[in-house]
């Protein structure tokens, strides 16, 4: 988090999830979930400023050559998707934030501007990643601007966002987690202490977002008619956990973790968008595994080594993808 004197910024990361496993949809309609969420870094920036008028407005641009700008640079993504108003996640975080310390929308003035890198509907968590930071940068604006004595906790900004998303919570914490629940109730795993033991993946992204519910509601119907398996028992297995949080040669390391990965909406994603079927089987010499980045379409490349990630996006730019190296776990 950084500030001048008239604004207020916090970053929070977009996610992958390295385990995924989905339960049989419950009477609320929420499904219960084992999951292993890994930050990558791949950030959305969330800025207060100050305005003349009161109340909240909301306004959006792009981080330069993310994979978001790689797209609208193409034609491919065009910012107007993206809800400037009070259906923005981030303008309910503000306004939930604002309620926590008695306060409405109309005791501030305040625009909150998303500086985008996290594909839009991606299945990468870049909206509930706009939420967490725009509850860390509303709690620190609060007291700067002298609208309250303290901050609230974070052991409650932490139930707050819960209640904006399964995944917001996460984007709060960063890191890498066990998710429990619906992925809100979140258990901290320290990965393997050094700065190599974090994984090297390249992001490739799709033009055509999926809407998450819809995911699910085909992992449901799909389940029903038995084309996908029944859900198994929901935990996420201790060896991916050891093998993350171990120190073994690269390689091997890189290949025991490759065995427990599994995301239960991936079948369903590749039914609604069976093209995504060959980015999944990209062959090179350097790539462990493909995955399917939670509800999709977004796709994420398990490299040997960072120089590998790096040339393979390049490469893959280079053939008119939309591409980008990153590491996780990310803070
Ligand atoms: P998840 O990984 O949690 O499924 P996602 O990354 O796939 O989410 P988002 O980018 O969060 O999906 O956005 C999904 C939809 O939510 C968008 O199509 C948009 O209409 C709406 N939306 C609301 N707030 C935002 C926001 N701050 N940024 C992007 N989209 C938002």
């Amino acid at each position: 988090m950084s500030s001048d004197s008239t604004s207020v910024e916090a970053l929070a990361p977009g996610k992958v999830n390295l385990f995924f496993a989905v339960g049989g949809v419950r009477g609320d309609g929420y499904h219960p979930v084992a999951s292993l969420y890994s930050a990558v870094s791949m950030y959305e920036r969330v800025v207060l400023t100050p305005t003349q008028r009161r109340g909240i407005t909301v306004s959006a641009s792009i981080v330069e050559g993310s994979l978001l700008d790689q797209m609208a640079q193409a034609g491919e993504f065009d910012l107007s998707v993206v809800p400037l108003n009070n259906k923005n996640l981030a303008y309910k975080a503000a306004e939930l934030l604002l309620l926590e310390q008695n306060l409405t929308v109309l005791d501030v003035s305040l625009d909150i501007h998303l500086v985008k890198a996290v594909p839009v509907a991606g299945g990468m968590g870049g909206g509930s990643a706009d939420a967490a930071a725009t509850l860390r940068a509303m709690n620190e604006y609060l007291v700067r601007a002298g609208l309250v004595d303290a901050p609230v906790a974070e052991s409650r900004i932490l139930e707050i966002a819960a209640t904006l998303g399964a995944d917001v919570p996460f984007a709060c914490a960063g890191g890498l987690a066990v998710g429990m629940g619906v992925g809100d109730e979140l258990t901290h795993v320290e990965a393997g202490g050094s700065e190599d033991s974090a994984l090297n993946l390249v992001m490739v992204a799709s033009t055509t977002g999926l809407s998450t519910p819809a995911v699910f509601a085909e992992l449901d119907a799909g389940r029903e008619q038995n084309t996908y398996p029944a859900p198994g028992q929901l935990s996420v297995p201790e060896e991916l956990l050891e093998a993350l949080t171990s120190t073994g040669a690269p390689i091997a390391r890189l290949h025991e973790i490759s065995r427990y990965l599994r995301n239960d909406l991936q079948q369903p994603a590749l039914t609604l968008q069976p093209e995504l079927a060959k980015t999944l089987g990209f062959q090179d010499a350097q790539i462990v595994a493909s995955f399917v980045s939670g509800s999709g379409p977004t796709i994420a490349l398990l490299m040997e080594s960072e120089a590998d990630a790096e040339a393979l996006a390049k490469s893959l730019r280079r053939r008119g993808r939309y591409a980008v190296a990153v590491k996780t776990p990310a803070e």
